[in-house]
């Protein structure tokens, strides 16, 4: 579903990408693991569209992102949906409203059925309750979760989860992680993430690669990149800028 070809990125002299090559199959649950500033996230930027890659090529369901004209851009871009490490809802709107909105405007689904969605997805994230809310008046995981069911209210093929647990304070993060492990159980949503929750990196991962210097290192199913002799809580070769 999603295919990177010798992709090079440099942000000036600084070449943060270099000719990677890597695939992820639809359904499938991939998680990029390395060090800070490897080039985790700007490999989910190139896939939102939100930069261009210097040289290489991206298809996304068999449709090239680059170079394309902008029309495909924008319809490859509707598959996508990015769940980020700050949650990004819109402040002034109810958590059904944030949900409801981009099924609205972009998709041009009537309001009754994006609310009818957004009912069954707020379920899903377990925070039926607080439908009436504003952001403010949530928790950072329970606006994760608002986040969440919004990028999934799009009906994208592919999630993009950037270091979503990184902004939360400890106690809420195992909740965000059972709802994603939920979603991946329960869907068959392509899913790509960055995280440094090797636990949860093993439980959902078909695939881990892990990244050093714009280079995939190491890759393969999580019992093979998370040792039995570290409790797989940490990859077995760990970079020593981890
Ligand atoms: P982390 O785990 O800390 O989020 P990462 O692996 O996701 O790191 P990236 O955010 O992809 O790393 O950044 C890779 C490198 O590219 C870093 O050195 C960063 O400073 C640099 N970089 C990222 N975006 C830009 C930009 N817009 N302009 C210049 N340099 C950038």
């Amino acid at each position: 579903l999603i295919r990177l070809e010798q992709v090079t990125k440099r942000f000036g002299d600084h070449t943060v990408l270099d000719h990677l090559d890597f695939s992820v199959d639809a359904g499938k649950h991939v998680t990029l693991i390395g060090p800070s500033g490897s080039g985790k996230t700007t490999i989910l930027r190139l896939l939102m569209t939100l930069l261009k890659p210097d040289e290489g090529t991206i298809t996304v369901d068999g449709e090239q992102l680059f170079p394309a004209p902008e029309k495909q851009v924008r319809e490859v871009r509707k598959k996508i949906g990015m769940v980020f490490q700050q949650f990004n809802l819109f402040p002034n709107m109810t958590v059904l409203r944030n949900i409801t909105e981009a099924p609205v405007t972009v998709l041009g689904m009537s309001k009754d059925a994006a609310e009818e969605r957004a009912r069954e997805l707020l379920e899903l994230v377990g925070l039926t309750d607080h439908l009436d809310k504003h952001p403010a008046q949530l928790s950072g995981g329970q606006q994760q979760r608002v986040a969440i069911a919004r990028a999934l209210a799009m009906r994208p093929q592919v999630l993009l989860l950037d270091e979503v647990t990184s902004a939360l304070d400890p106690e809420l993060v195992a909740g965000v992680l059972d709802v994603l492990r939920d979603i991946a159980r329960s869907t068959d949503i392509t899913m790509l993430c960055v995280t440094h929750e090797m636990n949860f990196a093993r439980d959902i991962s078909d695939q881990v690669l892990m990244f050093d210097s714009g280079r995939v290192i190491e890759s393969g199913p999580p019992e093979k990149i998370f040792s039995s002799r570290s409790c797989c809580t940490a990859p077995s070769r760990r970079p020593t800028s981890w």
